[in-house]
């Protein structure tokens, strides 16, 4: 039976509007932190709709939608200001138990993750091992029916709030460094977790140091087979750069470029000068339609089970090089003045009167600017795929 799609992207306009919380879809519009609160709330509205994870099979839960459907779905909700979908349960780890996972695993964690009842971070990058993930030595040793973990996990988005944490360890140090690796599922409250938090230039708290001493896990929550972790971690890492996982991305960007064109034209002979600016933001707007193109290349490669060659790693170059350049628009745009006040800890909370309003979307955008220089460095550095791109087309 043929779908169709025109009548589905109208389903989900409908509900979109509908369904999702102004205060939240306000939160979204004006490009601020979404909260873990907010995440969940909208988690739980989906799930009730049987909407919970659209890239998921229907016997777990999921909806059991096409690649082109899963996309409709990622635009037509960052099209209305609804948060994207949280990605560390819904997009990395639960893909990876649907794959590798026993149905006890399955049972017990996927509907959860649906019910945005658990909140998930990675634990994969340590001190010294972070492009060279293979390195690591987090080690975890069998004593009967638990294994015991001791080490140092860094750079963990949300561990601060989260229940569980997915993490590489090591153990055996006699294999090849890949072959020695396993995937361990570890609830946050364990004894012997530490959390401590690394405090970033944005003025947010998402990254934390987290510390192993002696924690014990049950046999049963390592996935796969012991020692094929570094599968189980590829799988998740080709899925994180898929097509789905980037519209969302691409759609707050091109209203970035929407506000700032917006900004230039109502500041005209205002305070604001944005002339010079213009030609920056056309730029980017070039480069995010070139995105969009490559995109939809890859929705039908994936359609048509076509390798998916370099298109995930020149998809996530561009894009995190695309904020970085809106961003220092942005900006250029706002003032020195304005970043003054950031740095002055201005208070960006609500009810405020058109100046501070103003004040506080400036505000957003200077703390978008920094959150974004570490886009070239999370989820892969812009150099390390750069070197994939290279070996793969030039065989190097
Ligand atoms: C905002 C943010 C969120 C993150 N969230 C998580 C998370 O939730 N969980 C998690 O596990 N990790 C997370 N990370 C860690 C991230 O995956 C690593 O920072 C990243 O893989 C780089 O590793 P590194 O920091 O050890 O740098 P290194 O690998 O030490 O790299 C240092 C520099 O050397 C360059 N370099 C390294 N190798 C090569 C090479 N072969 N060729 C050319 N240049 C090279 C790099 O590009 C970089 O410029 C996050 C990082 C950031 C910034």
């Amino acid at each position: 039976m043929s779908i169709d799609y025109a009548g589905f992207r109208r389903e989900l306009e409908a509900f979109a509007r509908s369904a999702c919380p102004p205060e939240i879809r306000a939160v979204v519009a004006a490009g601020q932190k979404i909260t873990k609160r907010e995440y969940q709330a909208w988690q739980k509205i989906l799930n009730a709709k049987g909407w919970g994870a659209p890239g998921w099979p229907q016997e777990v839960g999921g909806t059991g939608w096409d690649i082109r459907q899963r996309l409709i779905f990622e635009e037509v909700m960052a099209e209305n200001d609804c948060p994207p979908l949280y990605h560390h349960g819904l997009g990395h780890i639960g893909p990876v138990i649907i794959r590798f996972g026993t149905s006890e695993q399955k049972a017990r964690f996927l509907p959860r993750i649906l019910d945005g009842s658990d909140w998930w971070c990675q634990g994969y990058s340590e001190p010294g091992s972070g492009s060279d993930l293979a390195s690591l030595s987090t080690s975890a040793r069998r004593e009967g029916d638990e294994w015991v973990v001791n080490g140092q996990k860094i750079w963990t988005s949300h561990a601060h709030e989260a229940s569980m944490i997915y993490m590489l360890v090591r153990t055996s140090k006699e294999a090849k460094k890949q072959e020695g690796i396993s995937l361990l599922l570890v609830p946050m409250d364990t004894r012997g977790i530490t959390v401590r938090p690394i405090r970033t230039i944005d003025g947010w708290h998402h990254l934390n140091e987290v510390f192993f001493d002696e924690v014990r896990v049950p046999a049963d929550h390592l996935v796969g087979e012991v020692g094929k972790g570094w599968t189980c971690a590829k799988y998740l890492l080709e899925r994180e750069r898929l097509p789905p996982a980037n519209v969302a991305r691409l759609e707050l960007m091109r209203r970035q470029i929407d506000r700032l064109v917006e900004d230039a034209t109502r500041a005209a002979g205002a305070r604001r000068d944005f002339s010079g600016l213009h030609h920056k933001l056309l730029l980017c707007e070039a480069d995010v339609q070139g995105v969009r193109v490559m995109m939809a290349q890859a929705t039908d490669d994936l359609i048509h089970q076509r390798p998916l060659g370099v298109q995930p790693s020149v998809i996530k170059m561009t894009c995190a090089d695309v904020a970085q350049r809106l961003t220092t628009i942005a900006l250029d745009a706002v003032g020195p003045d304005a970043a003054h006040r950031f740095l002055a800890d201005v208070d960006v909370d609500a009810d405020l009167d058109a100046q501070e309003a103003e004040e506080a979307s400036d505000a957003t955008w200077i703390q978008n600017y920094m959150f974004t220089r570490a886009r070239t460095i999370a989820g892969g550095t812009s150099e390390v795929q750069r070197n994939v791109v290279a070996n793969e087309l030039l065989g190097a």
